[in-house]
């Protein structure tokens, strides 16, 4: 293509709404425009790149024997109510009415849909297994967009879902597509890491994440130097040494705290605390309810553990300030587990813990001097504390963290949409059994941003071969029209012969037009000057290493095309 007809826009400066690199250089390439918070509209270089991607992704889902299908995006509300979601999945849902006043969602993922699907379209066992996929426009409210098309509210998802008769049968469909994830991964040239992950507001047995690592990744996985790698969310504590509780030594007193609010506050406040002394509290809900979580000072709450306490159940989150308020009568700052009516789970650390410091549940004032079994009754102790670099991994070796983003995730998602939704089989034994499911998830859009993240440098993006909006760009320099005619024909030449091909044709000075195609981040540059046209020669410019070589004019496709297969493992 031309650049004259790509809209191509560039700017210098880093945009100042932009936080990370891929956002600003995808802003500054022209890639993509903001229309409204977290909604993107994808400009003709970036929807190439979109579409690249979505390419390899169909090529290996086909390969894996998936059929693709297109679901709508809008949804009834009676689905998500046979599920049971429309009740548990929070605000993220962007819930509407049409002019009947019927109750729809735009589809956030599309479990019920597909499930809704199978059971009227797979009549018999002999049509399984049955992988269904689809690249389609998500729709998600997120609390915080951001980042971009990292974390925006309308994205595009490649989600596929597989119908198995047996559980067996279910662990073999989503090996191939653990399989077909790595070949998509790799393909694309990504530096990743599969993890154990979190099932979430999906459900499910098992799953893992695909991370792209980048130290603007949110996730953080917990990995060691042996095999062992998860999402830190998940990564169990190690149980603390069995230490004896001491017996109270001091007696429970409250005392004023004025505009502490914080651990650190308290710290200060008080002239320093031993560690594990201090203890926070934390409400949080999930769907089977709400409990108050303590932990030492210093630890960090896992939302994923939490989820698992039958007191809070999945979606765990921390509770509104209105709720808290309510139910416990103090703001945030002056929680503790004294008189609380809710149920109290203690972190297993805490086991040992005697005369701590916590909030009163009384804004401006904390306690000290309290005990376990004697201010308040013993509480049920589980693992609820992120583990911390250093601390001893399940596989006995030391956690190291290292920050990615999710770029995908796969789960074993059993019976729970077939059986709520019942979409069931008939064995060869007559019986009627929910089919066994697997869901399967690629960002294609986030894949963007992770790639840039990964693939950049000071003049721009650096895009690999496999996911560049053009593999080569011709750039004819000066106004000659010997200069012009032979880069046309180059132009042509290179697009015959199947090389997605750039033609500069915007008279740009050379400095800019070089400044461009850096920033644009294609991977192979020609240039046609009068001096290499004498010499019958172009220039070659590799983007990746920064090389220079001249090529024979005539020869120059067939070179290009020669590096390209050299690259292909
Ligand atoms: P996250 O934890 O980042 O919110 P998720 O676990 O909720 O993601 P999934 O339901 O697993 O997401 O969706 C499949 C894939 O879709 C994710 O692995 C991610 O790559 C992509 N994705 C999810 N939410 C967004 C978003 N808000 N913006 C862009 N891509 C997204
Ligand atoms: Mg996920």
């Amino acid at each position: 293509m031309r650049a004259s007809s790509l809209l191509i826009n560039t700017t210098r400066e880093r945009p100042a709404e932009a936080e990370l690199t891929s956002h600003a250089l995808m802003l500054r390439a022209g890639m993509l425009r903001q229309l409204a918070s977290g909604i993107f509209s994808w400009l003709p270089l970036g929807l190439r790149t979109v579409r690249r991607i979505e390419q390899i992704v169909r090529e290996e889902m086909n390969r894996a024997g998936a059929a693709e299908i297109m679901m709508p995006a809008v949804q009834p509300a009676e689905l998500w109510q046979e599920s049971g979601r429309w009740q548990i999945y929070g605000p993220e849902l962007l819930r509407l009415e049409d002019r009947h006043g019927r109750a729809y969602c735009v589809g956030p993922t599309h479990e019920e849909v597909v499930t809704d699907i199978a059971r009227a379209c797979v009549r018999s066992w002999r049509q399984l297994p049955c992988n269904l996929y689809q690249i389609q426009t998500k729709f998600r409210d997120e609390v915080r967009p951001r980042f971009g098309v990292m974390r925006s509210r309308e994205f595009v998802m490649k989600d596929a879902y597989s119908f198995d008769a047996d559980a067996a049968g279910a662990k073999r469909s989503y090996q191939i597509m653990r399989d077909a994830y790595v070949r998509i991964f790799d393909r694309i040239g990504l530096d990743y890491r599969v993890v154990e992950a979190d099932v979430g507001a999906i459900g499910g047995s098992f799953s893992e994440e695909f991370l792209a690592l980048a130290d603007c990744g949110e996730a953080v996985i917990g990995y060691t130097d042996g095999d062992y790698a998860t999402n830190l969310e998940q990564v169990p504590c190690s149980p603390p040494a069995a230490a004896q509780r001491p017996d109270p030594g001091e007696k429970m007193e409250e005392f004023a705290t004025p505009g502490v609010a914080t651990i650190d506050e308290l710290d200060q406040f008080v002239g320093g605390i031993d560690p594990g002394r201090s203890i926070k509290t934390m409400i949080v809900t999930g769907e089977a309810g709400s409990a108050a979580l303590i932990l030492p000072g210093n630890a960090e709450l896992s939302l994923a553990k939490a989820s698992r306490l039958e007191q809070v159940g999945f979606g765990a989150a921390l509770a509104e300030d209105d709720f808290v308020r309510k139910t416990v009568g103090a703001g945030f700052g002056s929680l503790g587990p004294v008189g609380m009516s809710l149920p109290v789970i203690a972190d297993a650390s805490l086991a040992s813990a005697a005369d701590f410091f916590c909030g009163a549940n009384r804004d401006g004032y904390h306690l000290r001097g309290v005990n376990f079994g004697r201010d308040l009754p013993e509480p049920r102790f589980a693992d609820l504390r992120m583990a911390v670099a250093g601390e001893v991994a399940p596989d006995g070796r030391p956690l190291k963290l290292r920050r990615g983003i999710e770029v995908g995730q796969i789960f074993n998602l059993g019976t729970k949409y077939s059986q709520a939704m019942a979409a069931r089989i008939e064995g060869d034994d007559n019986v009627l059994r929910p089919m066994v499911m697997g869901c399967y998830g690629i960002g294609i859009t986030r894949i963007v941003a992770a790639a840039i993240e990964q693939f950049n440098d000071e003049a721009g993006i650096v895009f690999p071969e496999s996911i560049a909006p053009f593999i080569v760009a011709v750039l004819p320099l000066g106004k000659s029209p010997e200069v012009m005619q032979a880069a046309e024909s180059l132009y042509a030449a290179l697009n015959e012969s199947g090389i997605d091909c750039l033609l500069e044709d915007r008279g740009l000075r050379a400095g800019a037009a070089f400044a461009d195609l850096d920033l644009l981040g294609i991977p192979h540059r020609l240039v046609v000057s009068e001096r290499s046209l004498a010499a019958g020669k172009v220039e070659h410019k590799a983007r990746h290493t920064g090389a220079v070589s001249m090529l024979e004019m005539a020869d120059a496709p067939a070179q290009v095309r020669a590096m390209l297969a050299a690259k292909k493992p």
